[in-house]
């Protein structure tokens, strides 16, 4: 089964956020399930210079956007056993940030033209095209309109992941005509139509044979008014070829037992290391090092979405509480102000780094006892994965993907990984954090529930598996 999967960013060559992450670990799962997964993304980094050598030009050729004709320099790579084909066109990708740009609607018109016209120079023919998000959202309709008569094209499926409902790729009508070579009888007919604009993110669930998006909570949930984002309605139109699938984490990068980041490597029988871990990060941060002080931390965009009112809300009782808060962020400048008051309010409990930081991420999920992601909606999270793998025991508001990974510890019944609350409200958040903070005094119970979190199945196999049973299904049709 070949799988061309499409996206505008994929570590390690680029990255703004968690669909960069899958775009790297899901085709690498995939090839080990015997899937010929290749990725195209839009080039739009340098290469360094150890991998500059194994960089192989395929060709180069002209594409339509509308009356242009744009060039495309196509070239491919192998890293960690994966093909990549790069887009490459300086006009379009060559700039400061990939999104936000005035002609964000002719560049990625340009880039999903492109994908599609390169399937001609590649030796690989793709049974599916997996695409990711808004900007790839006119694959489809770009397929069944210009390519479908050509017998390389004819029977290719699609199967489209929404990463994140809320962004959504919204232009004027006259894009149509304009950038994608089209009629306005695709405007009056419906499928791309919205709010008097054509959307590339309603034509991407319109157009495509299937549509995944990142949790089975998630998947639920934005076909409600209150997640749906204005498409809930078309979402439950769809809902028979609409499945939530939960990402997985890479476990190449995220292993506290390698972690090159961090200063004592453990694994679930050598809790007492974790414990060094958190004893150097007391130490670095200037806070009190003692390891009997319950360390809470959150590593998080400071944005909205991520429950940060709560926290606003209930921070002079948090700050009550026998225990130590680190915050790494940036984002909103009300949050970062805000950390940054209770910061100097409560010097010797809070720390707020207010910066961008993987190493020191990674030092935090291996030191940190409890970590706190309340969000208001979160299509997936990876930051309570990550804290589960490093025995950094969760509190999760119930929503999305925290719910699907994260179960609540149930004392009598022995079971569960975390801790969670079901309604966005900070007492709710606040009872959680007590019982905790509370929890950790009894520390069997607490390194059990520890080493039930660290065995979590937060690997990429299992979420593999269902993507190829979508594959196999759109292809059977
Ligand atoms: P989202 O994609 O909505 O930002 P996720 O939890 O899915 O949220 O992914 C966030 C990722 O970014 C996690 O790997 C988290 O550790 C990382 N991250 C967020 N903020 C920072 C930061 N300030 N420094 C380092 N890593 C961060």
């Amino acid at each position: 089964m070949n799988v061309l999967f499409v996206a505008s960013e994929a570590v390690p060559f680029s990255k703004t956020g968690g669909l960069a992450d899958v775009a790297f670990a899901l085709p690498k799962a995939l090839r080990k399930e015997n899937v010929d997964a290749r990725v195209i993304i839009s080039k739009t980094f340098d290469l360094p210079e150890r991998l500059e050598k194994s960089e192989n030009h395929l060709s180069h050729f002209y594409v339509d956007v509308g009356w242009r004709k744009q060039y495309v320099g196509l070239s491919e790579i192998e890293y960690d056993g994966v093909p990549y084909y790069f887009i490459d066109n300086e006009y379009y990708f060559k700039r400061d940030g990939l999104y936000g740009h005035y002609d964000d609607g002719e560049k990625f018109s340009y880039f999903c033209r492109s994908v599609l016209e390169s399937i001609r120079y590649m030796d690989f023919k793709p049974d599916v095209i997996h695409f990711n998000d808004w900007h790839t959202g006119m694959i489809p309709v770009l397929l069944n309109e210009h390519y479908r008569h050509d017998e390389d094209y004819k029977d290719i499926k699609t199967v489209y992941t929404i990463h994140n409902l809320k962004y959504q790729g919204v232009f004027g009508p006259d894009i149509l005509s304009d950038l994608l070579s089209m009629g306005h009888d695709h405007y009056h007919s419906g499928g791309m139509e919205f709010h008097g604009g054509v959307s590339f993110m309603k034509s991407g669930i319109n157009f495509a044979d299937a549509i995944t998006t990142v949790s089975e909570t998630y998947a639920k949930e934005i076909q409600y008014p209150f997640f749906g984002e204005r498409l809930d309605g078309l979402l439950r139109h769809r809902d028979h070829d609409l499945y939530g699938i939960t990402n997985g984490l890479d476990h190449d990068i995220y292993d506290p037992r390698k972690d090159p980041h961090i200063i004592k490597k453990y694994d679930t029988r050598g809790l007492k290391k974790k414990r060094e871990n958190k004893l150097h990060l007391q130490k670095e941060l200037g806070l009190e090092v003692n390891e009997n002080k319950p360390m809470m931390a959150m590593v998080t965009r400071l944005a909205n979405m991520k429950g940060l009112d709560l926290i606003e809300h209930v921070m002079d009782e948090i700050m009550g509480l026998d225990m130590q808060f680190v915050v790494l962020g940036t984002g909103e400048p009300h949050y970062e102000k805000m950390m940054q008051y209770y910061q100097s309010k409560y010097p010797d409990k809070l720390k707020a780094e207010i910066q961008f930081n993987a190493p020191l991420a990674h030092q935090i999920y291996a030191a940190a006892d409890i970590f706190l992601m309340p969000s208001l909606f979160e299509p997936c999270g990876l930051g309570q994965q990550i804290a589960l793998r490093y025995g950094t025991l969760p509190i999760v508001r119930e929503t999305g993907g925290l719910k699907d990974t994260v179960t609540p510890y149930n004392a009598f019944e022995d079971e569960g990984n975390g801790f969670s609350f079901a309604n966005y409200n900070a007492h709710e958040m606040l009872h959680s954090i007590e019982r905790a903070v509370d929890l950790y005094r009894d520390r069997r119970a607490w390194n059990k529930l520890v080493q039930r979190a660290m065995k979590s199945d937060t690997s990429w196999k299992n979420s593999a598996k269902k993507y190829i049973d979508i594959y196999e299904n759109v292809m059977n049709r």
